[in-house]
């Protein structure tokens, strides 16, 4: 069994992607995993990610979920822990960063660790121990009304004190703009101190860069996506396209899009003011007749050696809400979402082995449909939406994935990504 240097825990399926990139950017062959895998991974790479849905759940089940993750990645392996949440910080003072971290450290049996979701490239920033959206504290932020996270203090020493049992401190940015050795010595300093969680500072990726190498050997990093980018170097790891290179792409193309938001709605567009072959999938009709994603399945498949093909299911919103107000909004998703997952399978039985799919629940049910657990992360065609290689009972064998978030990804996404994967090396 192959052997990883970083094992990563993300409580959301797209921050686990999004750390992924970041990983594959600064030279790391990574795999990320839906859910804790069920045995030993059988390519060799140099971090695994294993992504939970444990960012909302009760504490009690995110430290469970985590730790079970944890399990799999020692038995890997893994020589240092990376829990990744997301930028923003969204907890809520129940957890569950708090009661994950202080959970992984008991298990790993070390007193101290870091968190810092500094994120500078995305304008995530912390200064002061405050973190900033953007050019505005979180509290200012759209971040207040989130409908499950609302984040309504900007101090992280604050927030994550009132999650954790230890005790919690601050590496300022004069520390971090110092370098590794000064950084080092106030985690030292805190750790005499008794605090057990240092938030660390990070104005810009230099920042991270330099917090990178006072990382080293420390069992247990918290983070959001950033940091990862000074963490390779540790291991004598440096950016290289060869990180992301995947299995040679076969077969046909396809496009399933779920997705509504704006920059999907426009990426359909695009594609069909470029004349190509698109099937829409009518909810209404298919809440009349179960067969209609069958029969638009069928039909787009007898193209499929003409080129690219797209199944969508994009509409405006007066649509989707008239569809809603007919069938209720959790029906009339869960619907959509299950015949779009059949049109992904249909389209992979009758030769698809390169599949975009618009929409973050899309993603998941066509994913679960193909039976895929593991993807092997390549390189972006856009920030965020890597191509992955991964192995799918349905198609015996591999199939490329893109996986898009709804508001990812420019107009032209449906038709450079094929183009891009052609190119990689
Ligand atoms: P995004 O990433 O843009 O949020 P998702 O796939 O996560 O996209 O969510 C889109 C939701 O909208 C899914 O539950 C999908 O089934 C649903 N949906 C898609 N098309 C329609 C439609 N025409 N009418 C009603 N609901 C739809």
């Amino acid at each position: 069994m192959a052997t990883i240097r970083l094992g990563c825990i993300a409580d959301d399926f797209t921050g686990a992607t999004d750390l992924a990139g970041n990983l594959v950017r600064a030279g790391m062959r990574v795999v990320q995993a839906i859910g804790v895998p069920r045995g030993p991974l059988e390519e060799d790479v140099d971090a695994v990610v294993i992504a939970l849905k444990s960012r909302t759940i009760p504490a009690d089940q995110a430290v469970t979920q985590s730790l079970a993750a944890l399990a799999w990645l020692r038995n890997a392996g893994a020589r240092q822990v990376y829990f990744k949440y997301c930028s923003t910080f969204d907890s809520t003072p129940r957890g569950n960063i708090g009661p994950v971290t202080e959970a992984l450290m008991e298990a790993l049996g070390t007193d101290f660790t870091i968190a810092c979701p500094a994120f500078p490239e995305n304008g995530r920033t912390v200064y002061k121990g405050y973190l900033f959206a953007g050019d505005v504290p979180l509290d200012e932020s759209g971040m207040k009304d989130h409908p499950l996270t609302p984040m309504n203090d900007a101090n992280l020493v604050r927030v994550m004190q009132a999650q954790s049992k230890g005790r919690v401190g601050l590496v300022d940015y004069r520390t971090v703009a110092a370098g590794a050795e000064a950084i080092r010595a106030r985690f030292d300093a805190l750790r005499r101190e008794g605090v057990s969680v240092a938030i660390v500072d990070a104005i810009s990726d230099a920042d991270l860069h330099r917090l990178g190498p006072a990382l080293a050997g420390m069992p247990l990093v918290t983070a959001g996506s950033g940091v990862a980018i000074g963490l390779a170097a540790n291991w004598g790891i440096t950016p290289a396209a060869q990180a992301a290179s995947l299995p040679a792409p076969g077969g046909f193309r396809a496009v399933v899009s779920g997705s509504c938001s704006v920059a999907t709605r426009g990426q359909v567009a695009a594609f069909l003011a470029a004349g190509g072959r698109a099937f829409a999938l009518d909810a209404r009709a298919l809440s009349a007749d179960a067969s209609h994603a069958e029969a638009l399945a069928t039909t787009a498949a007898a193209s499929l050696s003409q080129g690219p093909v797209l199944v969508y299911s994009t509409t405006d919103p007066e649509a989707v809400r008239a569809v809603q107000g007919q069938l209720g909004v959790e029906r009339a998703g869960a619907l959509v979402e299950a015949a779009l997952a059949r049109v992904a399978c249909h389209l992979v039985e009758r030769g698809v082995r390169q599949l975009v799919v618009a929409g973050g629940e899309t993603s998941g049910a066509v994913v679960q449909a193909l039976g895929v657990d593991c993807l092997r992360i390549g390189q972006a065609i856009d920030p965020g939406v890597p191509w992955c290689a991964a192995r799918s009972p349905v198609a015996g064998g591999t199939v490329h994935l893109a996986l898009k978030s709804g508001n990812f990804g420019s107009e032209d996404f449906f038709l450079k990504a094929f183009d891009r994967l052609a190119a990689f090396p």
